[in-house]
């Protein structure tokens, strides 16, 4: 969040700006996600700024706000904010824990340092005493003995609690991790995931002499499919076809969403003929389902998808794989889609520069 709606959010007036927003949210027909709510508090709060013009724009124009919308929007105003945010909290957390065992440990060395002192000097005071004086020195001994188990019991407490809430951190850190791989609409990688996992596939093919392929998948006619029946089933579509597409593309295959209503797989040590009936599997599995609008039973058809597939040549680069897969899409485009094409290899140039 920028510095002034943080600002806000902890002032006296936060509950009126969250309440605000949830107010403005719901006369929109916005759903109350985590994202929504940050863009919503940003309008509300920050009414000059570009995020809060955009809102003022679309609302205007009359568009729903979907979940693409609400991503969109984030992608453009907020860049990580939230994740960067979750992650400092989560590295503030981890030190205030940290620092909080080093000092019931440094408290717990004192005490057993000053019980060692206690303990020889004891010995020495005993030493030709009568029994008053010892049963005093003895009476002096098991208070600081107690002293120094409650001190142990309540460090082991505090160590026990650290570790559950470290491995709470964790699994925190790990879904955030999660969520910054992932497209957040259709769960499939997302287009920064893609590119490291494409990078990753290339250096691992050339080092281990191993085939690559790459597949671009992209849905017929999604435009027009959008405009007829509005974004929010042009969502569920994406939602469909990438469920589909996930299911073909799982590990060791990673499945991405690529752009808009672009795909991507990318097939480690596959050879074009495997890949290539992967995904004729995902264009007829897409397109043998009519798909329903849920709310009234109606027909919306089935959609279909164009791919293209490139095969990577040893030490090809990633950028000209990409190209040479997106080139033969478009191909399956002007062929009259709903078809997969194979990409002619790169010219020997190319690879070698
Ligand atoms: P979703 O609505 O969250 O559904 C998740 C999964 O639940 C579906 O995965 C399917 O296995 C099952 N499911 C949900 N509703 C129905 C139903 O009415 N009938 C049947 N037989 N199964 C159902 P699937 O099929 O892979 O779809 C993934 C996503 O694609 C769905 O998520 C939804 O967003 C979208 N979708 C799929 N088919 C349609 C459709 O006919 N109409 C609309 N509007 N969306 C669809």
């Amino acid at each position: 969040m920028s510095a002034d709606i943080e600002t806000s959010l902890r002032g006296p007036q936060s509950y009126e700006l969250a309440q605000r927003a949830v107010e403005v949210m719901e006369s929109h027909g916005v759903w109350p996600t985590i994202r929504n709510f940050e863009l919503w508090v940003h309008y509300v709060g920050l009414k000059t700024s570009p995020l809060a013009e955009e809102i003022e724009r679309l609302i205007a124009a009359g568009e729903p706000f979907t979940e693409s919308v609400g991503e969109a929007l984030a992608a453009r105003f907020l860049p990580d904010s939230k994740r960067n945010g979750e992650i400092l909290d989560a590295g503030d957390a981890l030190s205030r824990e940290l620092q909080s065992v080093a000092v019931a440990i440094e408290s717990a060395q004192k005490t057993s340092a000053i019980y060692g002192e206690q303990l020889a000097s004891a010995s020495e005071t005993l030493a030709g005493q009568d029994v008053a004086k010892a049963k005093s020195v003895i009476d002096d001994l098991a208070t600081a003995t107690r002293a120094v188990q409650a001190q142990n019991k309540q460090l082991a407490t505090q160590l026990g609690e650290t570790n559950a809430e470290l491995t709470r951190l964790r699994e925190n850190l790990e879904q955030v991790r999660r969520d910054a791989m992932t497209d957040g609409l259709t769960n499939l990688a997302n287009r920064k995931s893609f590119d490291e996992a494409l990078e990753a596939a290339c250096t691992e093919a050339d080092a281990n002499n191993q085939p690559l392929c790459l597949g671009i998948i992209d849905i017929d006619h999604f435009k027009g499919f959008n405009d007829t029946w509005g974004h929010q089933i042009g969502d569920q579509v994406l939602r469909y076809v990438s469920s589909v597409i996930g299911r073909m593309g799982a590990f060791p295959r990673l499945a991405a969403r690529y752009g808009g209503e672009e795909f991507a797989v990318i097939f480690p040590a596959e050879q074009t003929a495997s890949a290539h009936a992967v995904l004729e599997e995902i264009r007829l599995e897409v397109s043998s389902r009519a798909l329903k609008r849920r709310s009234t039973n109606e027909d919306l058809g089935a959609m279909t998808v164009s791919s293209g597939i490139a095969l990577r040549l040893p030490g090809e680069p990633s950028a000209n794989l990409l190209e040479r897969a997106d080139t033969a899409l478009y191909a399956s485009k002007h062929a009259g889609r709903n078809r997969t094409t194979i990409a002619a290899p790169p010219p020997a140039t190319a690879v070698a520069a």
